[in-house]
């Protein structure tokens, strides 16, 4: 049977990725649950920083079953540092459907992985392609950068039209034939080659590419300006008594939501910290300031932080304060917390000694 003709745009990039495609473990397989496990650690993450704990999970938790039945604590401690612990919730919550709705069978089509919690429209598309060989497009930002370039579209990708329009190109460019490796090719190309900063010089599409052309490279693609970062600032109180500390879950729509913390207080001074939560102004005067992180940035907010150590003598009293609970000071090393924390708790040898027990 003739093979159906590809668009020379696929076929120089399916051509370029046999020659330069990194050997990434998740490329080595099409088992469904080892690629969604590899797409949702990969979100938001670089692929550096993502291939470690992709290891450390899928040793912990080599099947879907594994995963459905891990406890959240196990989960989290084993995602500490990753970020945007959402993800991890939702891959806990996934698992557990697969395992208990769908019998462990993880869905094979788009229409029906992009029910599933944390797949969005990319995720579902790079599963339904990579391992079942579903002609899917992956639209992520290598793919736009690539696409808005070689097209020479100007459309603002941060516009909610653009991934319609976008996807559907991509549809038309995808080969039936061989829907995984084309996706996999454009995203490597866009990471590589067409990057932030591409290397046109050793391009193979340089021939035929418009923004090249028409000198266009470095205002593609259009990208309007993100909102303004929220700042905010986090007073930490590490009250230690008799071997233990205070601590408590975040529970509240925010960030770091089910992370581990010491007593904290948002507020811009500590003298307003103290004035809302005023059972903190006798345990002051044991109090020793700590070197805390100068900045914390995450994606859409920035974290001034303020540490003080708290070691109060066993005779002194107050009310524990309502959501907190007092565990020993060895345990906190077995709990998820912010990456925050981690760094502040490296940064000072005093408060690391304490927690070491
Ligand atoms: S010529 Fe430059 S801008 Fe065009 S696709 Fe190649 S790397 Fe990207």
């Amino acid at each position: 049977m003739k093979k159906a003709a590809q668009h020379p745009f696929a076929e120089t990039l399916i051509t370029w990725y046999k020659g330069h495609a990194r050997d990434l473990p998740w490329r080595r397989t099409n088992d469904p649950y080892v690629i969604w496990l590899s797409e949702i650690i990969l979100q938001q993450t670089r692929i550096a920083q993502g291939l470690p704990y992709f290891y450390k999970l899928t040793e912990a938790f080599p099947t879907v079953y594994d995963l459905a039945a891990a406890d959240e604590t196990t989960l989290f401690r084993l995602w500490q540092g990753l970020g945007y612990y959402s993800r991890a919730r939702n891959l806990h919550k996934t698992a557990k459907y697969v395992v208990d709705t769908l019998g462990g069978k993880f869905p094979d089509s788009y229409a029906e992985l992009i029910h599933l919690p944390g797949v969005g429209p990319y995720t579902a598309a790079a599963i339904a392609s990579f391992a079942f060989g579903e002609a899917s497009p992956v639209v992520d930002g290598n793919v736009y950068r690539l696409l808005a370039r070689y097209f020479g579209i100007e459309t603002d990708i941060l516009h909610s039209s653009a991934r319609k329009e976008f996807t559907a190109l991509a549809q038309e460019l995808i080969p039936i034939s061989d829907p995984a490796r084309f996706n996999q090719a454009m995203m490597e190309f866009g990471s590589l080659q067409c990057s932030p900063i591409p290397s046109c010089d050793t391009c193979p599409l340089q021939t035929t590419c418009l923004a090249l052309r028409e000198n266009r490279v470095s205002q593609l693609p259009v990208k309007s300006k993100a909102k303004p970062q929220r700042i905010r600032h986090f007073h930490y109180f590490i009250i230690e008594q008799a071997g233990k500390v205070l601590v408590h879950q975040r529970q509240a729509k925010d960030i770091w939501q089910g992370l581990w913390e010491f007593y904290c207080v948002e507020s811009t001074s500590l003298k307003e910290a103290i004035d809302l939560h005023p059972f903190l102004s006798p345990l002051m005067e044991h109090a020793e300031s700590l070197q805390a992180p100068a900045m914390h940035v995450l994606s859409h907010q920035k974290i001034i932080s303020a540490a003080y150590l708290l070691q109060l003598p066993a005779e002194f009293s107050f009310e524990t304060p309502a959501d907190y609970q007092w565990i020993l000071s060895s345990e906190f090393e077995q709990l998820g917390k912010p990456v925050l924390l981690l760094n502040l708790i490296t940064d000072n040898i005093a408060l690391k000694e304490i927690l070491e027990g």
